[in-house]
């Protein structure tokens, strides 16, 4: 594998983090600051550990009860390219991919126009969990999710219609 990819840390089985059962990754480095963040920790970007992308996908591959990956953080769009090597082998797998963003869909477009491994992301990504986390907007009755501003975002189905498409919470809450 060719890029290396920093995180904070690992969860190796989560409920909460996107549908189904999931590993997390959460990445270590964040630009965005949002007062009340869960995961201070993973802001400084010359902090956490590197990791050996091989035994990750290895974890992953040994667990068969997982039905997705999540990539959280921090911030997964500072790392794209690692993620995308990640992603590839993931959706190879036949694993659901989540990803978390403190930025918005519209935002990453923009992005994606200088730094292509951004719009190869969200093409391998099933659901994005997108913006910042607003603490006038908290909301602890949200799904995966924790200000009404962060979106759900269903981005095959945005893909396929060319808008938007948000996640129908309900079909997945069964999983
Ligand atoms: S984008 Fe996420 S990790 Fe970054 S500061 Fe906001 S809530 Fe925290």
């Amino acid at each position: 594998m060719d890029f290396k990819l920093q995180i904070s840390g690992i969860v190796h089985e989560s409920i909460v983090d996107g549908p189904g059962l999931c590993y997390v990754i959460f990445v270590q480095g964040c630009p965005h600051h949002c007062p009340g963040c869960h995961n201070p920790q993973t802001h400084d970007f010359s902090g956490g550990r590197a990791a050996d992308l091989k035994e990750l996908l290895k974890e992953i591959r040994e667990n068969p009860i997982l039905t997705g990956v999540t990539f959280s953080g921090g911030e997964p769009f500072c790392q794209p390219e690692a993620l995308c090597e990640l992603g590839q082998e993931i959706k190879g797998m036949g694993k659901q991919l989540t990803v978390y963003t403190g930025y918005t869909y519209e935002q990453l477009m923009e992005l994606g126009k200088e730094r292509p491994a951004v719009l190869e992301l969200l093409k391998l990504a099933d659901l994005l969990v997108d913006g910042p986390y607003l603490e006038k907007e908290r909301d602890l009755t949200l799904l995966y999710r924790g200000s009404t501003n962060q979106r759900m975002i269903d981005l095959k189905k945005t893909r396929e219609c060319g808008r938007v498409s948000l996640y129908q919470e309900d079909y997945y809450q069964g999983l």
